[in-house]
């Protein structure tokens, strides 16, 4: 008998996010002739968004919609991802490698006696065409292929790395589920404050314009806030910025921030520390602006501009206004 795939959906203010399709096209690519799909969406006002995930799952998709799970919960989460497993009982379930996924990925593979494989960035398949997952390790200097050789299988997916699935023709079967709270619940949320004012997520923003301590200030980081809206992108920042209070933590890339990989990375007075590299050093393209030409962020860089970032950034924004 097939594998059953099963992929948990993430809603961010009342839209799929993107990763949720990309976990579904990894499932596409990890599943053998004869598995099978399903998605679970947890959340409130659902129908729309089950409708939507429909379009891309040609399986079951198990729907909770109870104004209760709005607001993310480990705890409430969790039950109704015990309760769609007495009906569905997976052999792989999939997540975002997203705080949500880091934080329910372990609890469900501890529910299930799983094991896990985080933070993949890409699968192929080996000669008896079973799912082999790629991840970095060492802050993206060195890269693992793991198997699992059996058992029920937790995986979660590293945003922007794999390519969101696509619509497909056939339409999944949504299957709407009661939300019954449970008694012994021992945690509320009860409203989640988000720091970042920026328009685009960060970790799944195809552009990051990101500022280290070159740029000074707080007022410095305007200018790269304007290049960030006229490319469509986020801004992010090196630690030392978010210490010297330059930008919110929540902004932090590296390390012991956000791991991001979009499409380009501009990196703006930033020295290229190994704990920043360990955030971005996966961006597909990087570039670099530095006034120091031996900065170690130009040896990872695809491009580098030596110079001053107050004259750079404007005339990069002012460039890109046209287009
Ligand atoms: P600096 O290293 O001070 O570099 C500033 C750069 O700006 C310089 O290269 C300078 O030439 C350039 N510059 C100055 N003025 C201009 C100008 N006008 N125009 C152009 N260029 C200019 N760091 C992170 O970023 N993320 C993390 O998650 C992280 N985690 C850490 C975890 C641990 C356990 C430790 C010990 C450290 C961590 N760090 C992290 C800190 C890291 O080691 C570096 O200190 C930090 O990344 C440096 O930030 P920076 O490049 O902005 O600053």
């Amino acid at each position: 008998m097939g594998k059953t795939y099963v992929v948990v959906a993430e809603v961010r203010g009342g839209s799929l996010r993107q990763v949720t399709l990309e976990a579904l096209q990894a499932v596409s690519i990890a599943c053998q002739e004869g598995d099978s799909t399903a998605a679970i969406l947890i959340g409130s006002q659902t129908t729309k968004l089950a409708s939507e995930l429909a379009g891309y799952v040609d399986g079951k998709i198990y729907s909770i919609d109870h104004p209760e799970l709005e607001i993310y919960n480990p705890e409430t989460y969790l039950n109704v991802m015990k309760s769609v497993f007495e009906r569905v009982t997976p052999d792989v379930v999939v997540l975002g490698h997203t705080a949500q996924g880091r934080d329910l990925g372990p609890a469900i593979a501890a529910h299930l006696g799983a094991g896990q494989i985080s933070d993949v960035i890409a699968i192929e398949k080996s000669d008896d065409d079973e799912a082999v997952y790629t991840r970095p390790l060492y802050a993206g200097k060195a890269f693992e292929q793991k198997q699992f050789t059996g058992g029920a299988q937790v995986v979660t997916i590293r945003p922007n790395n794999i390519n969101p699935s696509e619509a497909a023709a056939s339409a999944g079967e949504v299957i709407e589920l009661e939300y019954a709270p449970s008694a012994s619940l021992r945690s509320i949320v009860k409203d989640v404050v988000r720091k970042t004012s920026g328009k685009v997520d960060l970790t799944e923003a195809k552009i990051v314009v990101s500022g280290g301590r070159g740029v000074k200030s707080a007022e410095g980081f305007k200018p790269l806030e304007e290049l960030a809206d006229v490319l469509h992108g986020a801004v992010g920042a090196s630690r030392a910025a978010c210490d010297a209070g330059y930008c919110d933590y929540s902004m932090q890339i590296g390390q012991t921030g956000k791991v991001v990989t979009p499409e380009i990375y501009i990196a703006c007075g930033i020295s290229g520390a190994i704990q920043h590299l360990a955030g971005m050093s996966q961006s597909r393209v990087i570039i670099a602006i530095n006034k120091d030409p031996e900065a170690p962020i130009f040896k990872v860089a695809d491009y580098g501009i030596v110079g001053d970032l107050f004259e750079v950034v404007p005339l990069l924004t002012q460039e890109f206004r046209k287009v």
